[in-house]
């Protein structure tokens, strides 16, 4: 019989991938409490109505990305493609935003249909954080200090780059809007052809084009910073400053725009060389006509979201997961002869007293040699040896598995504080 598949773009994660990214998120989850960001979770599946007026309906998400279909009631609904909707509409739905400030954050698997490939996939994850009722460039430069911070401590800073730009209000950036369409219409024949077809459903997109021909035609166009607003500027110029104060280098890059509709003023993206064509880690910016838009009080708002798949491949890359959390297992133990209850009471006692080893039991039987084949592959750094012998003398031997040095015996009552003090430095 065909034996099945899983969906195209949609991968398991094995037991030898999970820990660089279990690594990843404790470690952002520890930052973004050390901030004081509070976890939110909510579905997968929305309404679909909720990511047509977030996103926006010409938006590549909304056009052709999103798993849409009808529920066995008629209802559509739609797998999340991004966290910021649902977000959005859990707050509203449950008063958080209401004269309170929020700072919150969520992670867990996303959908979009897109031609799978390295960094791309059509089941993905996300983590984000989203900062309700701050208008101010303080919280915009807090959420990027956040990213940079985990940069640091995931040895990742020398292979991202901030980008920065600010898009201004949405009055602002539809006269810019109209002023590059009248400068493109004249260009017309020489964009390619998602330019053409994006002139006149999102012109602002064509800036982010990855043809080169557009991007030279884009060179004497108007340019979006002449059209904004002095408030949109004087924010951005703050922004900057704070950067420039809390030492975070970046890039004004004036053509970055967003794919999604609700962003105005800052926008950011942390981007990579290492990945080819998917060089964007993390992205984000300020949205403060969201909430209003789905029926709330006007609310300002601002966020990021990071790519986990394209992370673990820049973390794999880096070879930076520390090795004790790439390891699975430190002490296996091995139990040769008829003695397996107190081979059990042993690894029991041993997780009792060093709580933060791994502590593997064999099971399953075999002599020594062949335990001792498997404690290798296991990747602990010692085997306990616990025979027939050892259990009458009251001692277990340990056996180096990772260096050079003489096997040792030692006695049962002692084998927690020798792993703990001698062994692991516990
Ligand atoms: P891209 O330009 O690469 O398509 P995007 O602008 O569509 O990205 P966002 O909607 O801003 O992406 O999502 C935030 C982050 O989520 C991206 O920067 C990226 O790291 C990640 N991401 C987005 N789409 C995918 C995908 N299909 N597969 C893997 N990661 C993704
Ligand atoms: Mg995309």
């Amino acid at each position: 019989m065909k034996k099945i598949q899983s969906v195209r773009g949609m991968n398991d994660l094995l037991p030898e991938d999970s820990p660089c990214w279990q690594y990843l998120e404790s470690t952002v989850s520890d930052l973004l409490s050390r901030y004081g960001y509070g976890e939110i979770r909510f579905p997968i599946l929305e309404p679909t109505e909720l990511f047509k007026r977030t996103i926006g309906e010409v938006t590549d998400i909304v056009e052709k990305e999103m798993y849409t279909f009808d529920d066995r009631n008629g209802d559509s609904v739609t797998l999340r493609p991004e966290g910021t909707a649902g977000c959005v509409r859990a707050c509203e739905q449950h008063g958080l935003t209401y004269n309170q400030i929020q700072r919150l954050w969520y992670q867990g698997p996303m959908f979009r249909y897109e031609r799978p490939q390295k960094g791309r996939l059509r089941q993905f994850h996300q983590i984000g954080a989203e900062v309700f009722g701050l208008n101010g460039p303080d919280i915009d430069a807090e959420l990027i200090s956040m990213t940079w911070r985990l940069w640091q401590q995931l040895g990742l800073t020398d292979v991202v780059t901030l980008q920065l730009n600010t898009l201004g209000t949405s009055e602002s950036r539809g006269s810019y809007r109209d002023a590059l369409v009248a400068y493109l219409e004249q260009r017309k024949d020489q964009l390619d052809e998602d330019s053409q077809r994006r002139l006149s459903s999102n012109p602002m997109r064509i800036l982010d084009s990855k043809n080169a021909d557009t991007q030279a035609l884009l060179n004497d166009a108007p340019v979006l910073h002449d059209f904004l607003d002095d408030e949109s500027l004087q924010h951005f110029d703050q922004l900057r400053g704070l950067l420039d104060a809390v030492g975070i280098p970046y890039e004004v890059n004036p053509r970055l725009v967003r794919g999604l509709d609700y962003y105005g003023k800052t926008v950011f993206e942390w981007v990579t060389s290492s990945l080819g064509a998917q060089g964007t880690v993390c992205a984000g910016g300020r949205y403060d006509g969201l909430v209003e838009q789905l029926g709330g009080r006007s609310t300002p708002a601002v966020g990021f979201a990071m790519g986990v798949e394209r992370l673990v491949l820049l973390l794999d890359a880096a070879g930076v997961v520390p090795d004790s959390i790439a390891r699975q297992v430190d002490v296996y133990l091995v139990a040769a002869g008829d003695v397996q209850a107190e081979a059990l009471k042993l690894g029991e006692e041993l997780r009792t007293h060093c709580s933060t080893l791994r502590v593997q039991n064999h099971c399953g039987g075999g002599n020594l040699k062949k335990q001792m084949k498997k404690a290798n592959e296991s990747g602990a750094i010692v085997a306990l040896i616990l025979g027939e012998n050892e259990v009458a003398s009251g001692e277990v031997a340990i056996k180096f598995l990772r260096e050079d040095k003489q096997q040792q015996l030692v006695s049962v009552v002692e084998v927690a504080n020798f792993l703990n003090h001698k062994i692991f430095n516990q």
